[in-house]
């Protein structure tokens, strides 16, 4: 538990100093934790320490914890591929998608988002490291989807979000984000609340940062390696 508070202190004194060696702004950078795989009591320790977003790849597995943990003030983001038989349970329990990444998918969860909630807040997921294995639409389809997703009106969409592939070394890290960062700023005009770059994770969130990631997505720098 104490290692949780930790790793999150470091982890804010890290992305601080990062945000001015990359002249980013104060507080640019939002860290969302990823807590799949990870007990209870994990998230509770992080909240505590002052994380209010958590991030889940599993449906049943998320469910579980949100209805368990129903009493905290937190957000909940699904952060995994989506399979249409899903779509119900995450309009419903969730605040944000990060992995929007066809149509059908964003359509359903719009249909069966509850119109009196606030509008569930969308990514478009994006694959850009053209691995045929890694979810996410192509760039040269992403601002048709985009486009369609906006228009939908029970979803707001907040940006884009992307998993490259796995690089060693902070240069080729930047190559593969800067991808993804300039289709963001291309998009950014065209839709209102377009304000989320989610990009970067434990092994590569300097990178990220120095290419203008808004929000990060660290589950092993804060909760340890996963069971
Ligand atoms: C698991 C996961 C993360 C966190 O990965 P770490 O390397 O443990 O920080 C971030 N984003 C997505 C989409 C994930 O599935």
């Amino acid at each position: 538990m104490i290692t949780i508070a930790e790793n999150i202190a470091q982890l804010s004194a890290r992305l601080q100093r990062l945000e001015r060696q990359y002249e980013r702004s104060t507080s640019s950078v939002k860290l969302l934790a990823v807590s799949k795989r990870h007990p209870v009591e994990s998230i509770i320790a992080a909240n505590k320490a002052g994380i209010e977003d958590f991030g889940e790849n599993y449906l049943q597995e998320a469910l579980d914890k949100i209805q368990h943990l129903s009493s905290l003030r937190v957000n909940w983001h699904f952060i995994g591929p989506i399979q249409s038989n899903k779509t119900k349970a995450i309009a419903e329990n969730f605040q944000w998608v990060h992995s929007i990444d066809r149509l059908k998918i964003a359509q359903r969860l719009s249909d069966q988002r509850e119109p009196s909630a606030s509008k569930l807040n969308v990514c478009v997921q994006v694959n850009i490291s053209h691995e045929a294995n890694k979810s996410g639409v192509e760039l040269g389809e992403v601002e048709a989807l985009c486009d369609r997703v906006a228009a939908l009106p029970n979803l707001q969409l907040r940006g884009l979000m992307a998993i490259p592939a796995a690089e060693p070394d902070l240069d080729s890290q930047r190559i593969a984000f800067r991808v993804l960062a300039q289709e963001y700023s291309r998009l950014k005009p065209r839709y209102v609340q377009f304000d989320t770059l989610s990009m970067g994770m434990s092994n590569d969130f300097e990178a990220a940062i120095a290419e203008g990631s808004t929000l990060i997505r660290i589950g092993t720098g804060i909760f340890g390696p996963r069971s």
